[in-house]
């Protein structure tokens, strides 16, 4: 994808306050991001463990959802598999929920899916980063399938919390 600025991120927020949009944590090393291996740029809050983020391009727009994820304890032990890039790991997906934008958020509704809790489902895809044994069913698609299955999921997923 297009390398994003702090500034770009911030304001493509679609699900929290403008306040929080300028609050919250983004990475520092933007610019030592894998730009070019990554679909999406999810990163979890060092700040506060049970928050997550995540901006990706939709419709050409950065957008950015804020996603809240459960303590380590009910996801720690057990294997499961992420419905993005369909990567399995032990402990390492995560049930997150996002507010949806507008008053469908206010009116608590909320959208959730299981995702790779670092975010790094790009990397996991293309081989960059190991989950581990028996991460990967066999699967007879190609890379570049499996790329564009995991952006479609994904695109899905904030497209459902930004209601466009
Ligand atoms: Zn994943």
């Amino acid at each position: 994808m297009r390398p994003l600025t702090e500034r770009e991120i911030r304001a493509a927020f679609v699900n929290c306050t403008k306040g929080e949009a300028k609050r919250l944590s983004i990475p520092r090393d933007l610019a030592e991001r894998p730009w070019d291996d990554l679909d999406f740029l999810g990163w979890r809050d060092p700040q506060a463990p049970g928050r997550a983020y995540l901006a990706i391009e939709l419709d050409g727009r950065p957008t950015a959802i804020a996603l809240r994820c459960p303590g380590a304890a009910s996801w720690q032990t057990r294997r499961s598999m992420c419905s993005m890039c369909m990567t399995t790991h032990t402990g390492g997906v995560s049930l997150m929920t996002a507010a949806r934008a507008g008053k469908a958020g206010q009116q608590g509704n909320s959208v959730g899916a299981y995702i790779c809790s670092d975010l790094a489902c790009p990397l996991y895809v293309r081989g960059k980063k190991d989950a581990g044994v028996g991460a990967r069913m066999p699967e007879s698609l190609t890379l570049e399938e499996k790329i564009r299955r995991t952006v479609t999921n994904v695109t899905v997923f904030v497209a459902k919390v930004a209601a466009r």
